[in-house]
């Protein structure tokens, strides 16, 4: 479940592999109705799964069960409602038929050797479904990323130890880790101390290792601030730094050609954090894994009109919901900045206000990056 298929899955038989009755009733021919027979004498009963069982006469009929294959000798299946059994005798009722009616014809869905499921695609449960019918116990899937994340600062104490006054639970690596999880990634974490030569240390390893790390903190313009200048020594380059975006606006993104090892560096605010995760780790990791590199993400409208003034792209924190019209639309939730995580219970999505913009009307719609399922 939730994993990229990496090969294509073909039907092994027709599919239904046999003209499959969708009815219980009488398998007769079409013909014998026509002619005005209402009266079918009884010759067999064919359960599901059972060798069916033919007739020679227009005046005969078996009984035949749902998920049964018709005889040679039948065409159409009249469901037990629309009779009446008598002494082997199944008598039809005033009703119209038509041919073929209540039968699956075989090869009506997918022929043998059909492609039932495109690579790449991902896995949910109609996808198992189809695989299983086709008697597919294991498949192909694509990999996944070995992934590390990596807090940073002094500041910080795990969750079960209990912080002095001036100092703080982590809580950034668990939200990633925790988002990772839902893909199918189950990443290492590990925190680092603000000090330079450790700093370096642990991303060397780590580049071994890894396919991808994943830091918070570290990375802005404060004095114990290591990271940018650790990956620059240490051969990373700096793919970009910086957008001009609110929250977030220190992102650092870069990779390690030697060690094809890639790097996101997010800010140590939860809200930052959580907005660079959404918006650009997970869209990666769907494009890097399913070739889907413009996710085309669903417009809210907005139910209050906002202001922003600075020159950046700001990612509003929005409750999306269901409008009396069937609209979605988004009730701005803005709480009190990029350290209020608080708010992260409340809202559901990011709305993606453009930087060239500064009001924003009630009804007019932006896209929205849901983080939470919306219905
Ligand atoms: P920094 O980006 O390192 O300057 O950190 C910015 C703010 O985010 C500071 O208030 C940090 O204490 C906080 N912070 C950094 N890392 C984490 C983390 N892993 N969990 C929770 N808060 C964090
Ligand atoms: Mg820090």
């Amino acid at each position: 479940m939730g994993r990229v298929l990496a090969e294509n899955i073909t039907a092994d038989r027709d599919l239904p592999p046999y003209n499959r009755v969708t009815m219980d009733g009488i398998a007769i021919r079409h013909s014998a109705f026509l002619q005005g027979v209402r009266a079918f004498r009884i010759m067999g009963t064919v359960a599901a799964g059972d060798t069916p069982v033919d007739f020679e006469e227009t005046d005969q009929c078996v009984e035949i069960m749902t998920g049964a294959a018709l005889p040679e000798s039948a065409d159409s299946v009249i469901r037990y409602e629309d009779i009446e059994i008598k002494d082997g005798i199944a008598g039809v009722t005033d009703i119209r038929l038509k041919k073929g009616q209540n039968v699956h014809r075989q090869g009506t869905d997918k022929k043998q050797g059909a492609t039932v499921i495109k690579s790449p695609c991902y896995i949910d449960a109609a996808v198992i479904s189809m695989a299983a019918s086709v008697g597919r116990s294991s498949l192909l899937v694509r990999k996944l990323p070995r992934v590390v994340i990596i807090s940073t600062g002094d500041e910080l104490v795990d969750i079960d130890q209990q912080p002095t006054d001036w100092q703080i639970r982590k809580s950034n690596s668990y939200a990633i880790s925790a988002s990772l999880l839902q893909h199918g990634i189950h990443a290492d974490s590990l925190h680092i101390a603000d000090d330079p030569a450790v700093t370096q240390e642990k991303i060397t390893q780590c580049m071994q290792q890894y396919d991808v790390i994943m830091l918070s903190g570290g990375i802005s313009m404060g004095k114990f601030d290591y990271v940018p200048q650790a990956l620059g020594e240490l051969g990373v380059t700096k793919l970009f730094h910086k957008v001009k975006q609110r929250p977030g606006k220190p992102f650092w993104f870069g990779n390690h050609q030697a060690s094809n090892t890639l790097v996101f560096a997010f800010p140590g605010n939860p809200v930052s954090c959580f907005l660079c995760l959404y918006r650009y780790f997970l869209p990666w990791l769907k494009a890097s894994l399913s070739g889907d590199t413009s996710p085309n993400m669903p417009v809210a409208a907005l139910d209050t009109a906002v202001t922003f003034e600075p020159p950046l792209q700001y990612f509003m924190q929005v409750r999306l919901y269901i409008g009396d019209d069937s609209r979605l639309m988004a009730k701005p939730m803005e709480g009190n900045g990029s350290g209020d995580f608080s708010n992260l219970l409340e809202a559901n999505a990011f709305m993606e206000l453009p930087a060239e913009q500064s009001t924003f009307s009630m009804g007019e719609q932006f896209k929205v990056w849901p983080f939470k399922p919306i219905v």
